[in-house]
């Protein structure tokens, strides 16, 4: 995996595509211990330290109920990402693997998701344990975690398809 940008023995660039403008809105930041890739953790843990999502406007009326789940999906932009792989080597050791088997934060779109602890709400900040993101890292969304979430909504035809 690129931990800084660099182009590991094995690993391949591609020239990609100006990205499209996909319409995404930041809607908060993410604030973590973290200032240094080489420090951030591969992936977070329910024991890891409390971090702060904080919400800008005029979302944050947004996260009224949110305190109903213990778990949450959150969703960030890993905003220093290169973006041009489609071969890395996690291991640096000359071989490499496709970009979409691997949870790199180096792909085409830089989503970074973690299913996070609920520890508690405060105004306009959401506080979580479970993220491995840098401090001030953008953040795209937040949703009750889908195995704790039930439809509200009626169901549908497709709920219940098969085939
Ligand atoms: N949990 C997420 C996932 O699976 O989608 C992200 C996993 S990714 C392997 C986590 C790593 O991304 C960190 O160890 C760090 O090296 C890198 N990273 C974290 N925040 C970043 C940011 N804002 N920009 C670029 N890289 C970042």
């Amino acid at each position: 995996m690129v931990r800084e940008s660099e182009i590991r023995a094995g690993e391949v660039v591609v020239e990609a595509p100006k990205p499209n403008h996909a319409g995404l809105v930041y809607i908060g930041r993410i604030r973590t211990p973290w200032t240094s890739r080489l420090e951030t953790p591969r992936q977070g843990r329910h024991d890891g330290p409390v971090c702060r999502l904080e919400i800008f406007e005029p979302w944050v009326a947004g996260l009224k109920d949110l305190e109903l789940y213990n778990t949450l999906e959150v969703l960030y932009w890993l905003h220093l990402s290169r973006r041009d792989l489609v071969l890395q080597s996690p291991k640096n050791d000359g071989t490499a693997r496709g970009i979409f088997s691997l949870r790199t934060p180096v792909r085409p779109n830089p989503i970074g998701t973690s299913v996070v602890k609920l520890v508690g709400i405060e105004g306009s900040v959401v506080l979580v344990r479970g993220l491995d993101c840098l401090d001030e890292t953008p953040l795209l969304d937040i949703k009750p975690d889908r195995c704790e979430f039930t439809p509200l909504a009626p169901p549908q035809p497709g709920d219940f398809q098969t085939e």
